[in-house]
């Protein structure tokens, strides 16, 4: 059996490592815990542990853990592809979305934020490599779609995410991330205030944290496999 408060202790000296490694302040980047498809005592055992943010992909099962953990002090982030009728229930819940790429998905998000809340943080995911039918909004569309969003109420938009293609070696991992870092830079030249380059999974987080990540979305390195 993992431990997943082993596991947390250990990332989070690895996570302060890598930054100062990198010339960067030993608390540059957050730890986001994704959770998805992962029992719920491994999620409380996260939460005794201190971690404070959780990364969902599907409605239904983040709404069930929502619900299950209630009385804990954590805060929701919202990772996977976010169809139109469920944005309701995003907007309602969570605290994070990291998967915008249409400014419809957006402009539902804004209207259905309930006015008694925060406004939601949002992050634009990019297609940083281009693939052909992959989530994310091209480099080329980026800087209209950030500018819209940034303008709707309700939504506090933050910065990027990015989910490159799975490289092995640590120079190929960091290509991706530089090319989001300068898409990212670009936005804050152009007048946008932004303060959130969401990349890095298990595998390559520690390139993603050379190029700038601010938060790292990490699931297997925390908890394990994920039920299948
Ligand atoms: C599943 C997932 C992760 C975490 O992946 P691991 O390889 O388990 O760390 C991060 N980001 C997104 C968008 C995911 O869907």
């Amino acid at each position: 059996m993992i431990g997943v408060t082993e596991n947390l202790l250990k990332i989070r000296d690895l996570l302060s490592r890598y930054a100062l490694e990198a010339g960067r302040p030993a608390d540059a980047v957050q730890l986001l815990a994704v959770s998805k498809k992962q029992p719920l005592e491994k999620l409380h055992e996260a939460a005794r542990a201190g971690q404070h943010d959780f990364g969902e992909n599907v409605v239904q099962e983040a709404l069930a853990k929502i619900e299950a953990t209630a009385s804990l002090d954590v805060t929701w982030h919202f990772i996977g592809h976010l169809q139109t009728n469920k944005t309701r229930a995003v907007a309602e819940h969570f605290d994070w979305v990291h998967s915008i790429d249409r400014l419809k998905t957006a402009r539902r998000l804004s209207a259905q934020r309930p006015e008694g809340l925060a406004s939601l943080n949002v992050c634009l995911q990019v297609n940083i490599d281009a693939e052909q039918g992959k989530s994310g909004v091209s480099a080329e569309e980026l800087p209209e779609l950030a500018h819209a969003v940034s303008e709707l109420p309700g939504l506090r938009l933050r910065g990027l995410m990015c989910l490159p293609a799975i490289h092995t070696s640590f120079e190929a991992q960091r290509e991706p991330f530089a090319k989001l870092r300068e898409q990212y830079e670009s936005l804050c030249g152009s007048g946008l205030e932004l303060d959130t380059l969401s990349m890095g999974m298990s595998g390559d987080y520690r390139a993603a944290i050379f190029e700038g990540a601010t938060m790292v979305r990490l699931g297997t390195a925390i908890f394990g496999q994920r039920d299948t």
